[in-house]
């Protein structure tokens, strides 16, 4: 049994290593050909594996699963320190529909993550997005909230955590996440993710899903202003519209007077929420690094807007716009 275990093994970890590399180099343009060692793996591919023709239409992903290949792809990305496109991935993994997918047109829903620290203007921004390109927003730390307000099993177990400013376990939303991307206004209209992915395994999991993004946009804005910006958020509970004491409060006095403060944007809180997005962010966009867009968040909501808009169309050219 051991025997016959290890001819096996001796026979088929060199023919799926060349397939993978034989498939892989394919797609890769020869001037940015990595290299392992001092071995250009393009120039080898011929002396590793003569007969390569033969394998050109195996379905790699299918041989040694989507997430290997799709993290030897981004080890390449990393280790040419070049541009190999987001076409480039996507070519080389038609596992699944949805993987095929994923590059926009003009004719396909938009798919877009936002990203951000505590109070970096994402929901603002989301609002924004939301009526220029029609799409779902999904904000998960509103999803949460409002499974906690409605007591269910995930707001139960959701509760303590954000109570104290910290992450929700991954097993926990990112059931929730799948799910709700899976609805037919989502696959139909496209969606806008705010507040997910927030660790690497939440950015696995899409991956694993088949669920890809078009953009993801990173809104940028140091940390001292991020805690100003917290302790003086108030939200209106009748419109759901967001105001700052300080920067921007309601001329009202009806909507002044009732104005909440979230239970998690107090200044010990946000400290705990600023460690925890501080842990996980560099791991966040690692994966998404031929997707990514940084966008200067320390400015004027307007001018902020404007730069995601022309972030989105360059990334999705003919993505359409209100
Ligand atoms: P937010 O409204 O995005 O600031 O989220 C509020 C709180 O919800 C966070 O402090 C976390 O406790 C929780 N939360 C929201 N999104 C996630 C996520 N992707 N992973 C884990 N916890 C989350």
């Amino acid at each position: 049994m051991m025997r016959s275990n290890s001819i096996n093994a001796a026979i088929t970890v060199p023919i799926l290593f060349s397939l993978l590399i034989c498939n892989t180099m394919a797609f890769v343009p020869h001037h940015i050909a990595p290299k392992w060692g001092n071995v250009n793996l393009y120039e080898s591919t011929d002396n590793i594996n003569p007969s390569v023709d033969d394998f050109a239409e195996v379905n790699l992903a299918q041989v040694l699963g989507l997430r290997r290949v799709k993290k030897m792809l981004r080890k390449y990305k990393r280790e040419s320190n070049s541009m190999v496109t987001t076409e480039v991935a996507v070519t080389a993994v038609p596992a699944s529909p949805s993987a095929a997918e994923s590059i926009n047109t003009a004719d396909s829903p938009l798919r877009v993550i936002i990203a951000g620290a505590p109070a970096s203007g994402k929901g603002t921004q989301c609002e924004i997005i939301k009526k220029n390109f029609d799409v779902v927003h999904l904000s998960t730390g509103d999803m949460l909230r409002a499974a906690v307000a409605a007591e269910t099993d995930v707001g139960k177990l959701a509760k303590e955590y954000m109570d104290a400013g910290k992450l929700v376990p991954d097993d926990v939303i990112i059931g929730v996440v799948k799910d709700r991307l899976a609805e037919e206004d989502c696959i139909k209209k496209g969606w806008l993710l705010d507040g997910f992915p927030r660790t690497s395994a939440q950015a696995d999991a899409l991956a694993e899903s088949g669920i890809s993004a078009d953009c993801f946009l990173f809104l940028n804005v140091p940390d001292n202003k991020l805690v100003e910006r917290v302790v003086g958020r108030r939200t209106d509970p009748e419109t759901g519209k967001i105001y700052h004491m300080t920067f921007s409060p309601p001329e009202d006095e009806e909507i002044l007077a009732r104005l909440e403060q979230r239970s998690d944007d107090t200044e010990e809180k946000v400290k705990v929420r600023l460690e925890q997005f501080h842990t996980n962010v560099e791991a966040v966009k690692g994966s998404y690094t031929d997707i990514a867009v940084e966008i200067e968040g320390d400015s004027k909501p307007e001018n902020v807007a404007e730069s995601i808009k022309k972030a989105i169309q360059q990334k999705i050219p003919g993505a359409a716009s209100k």
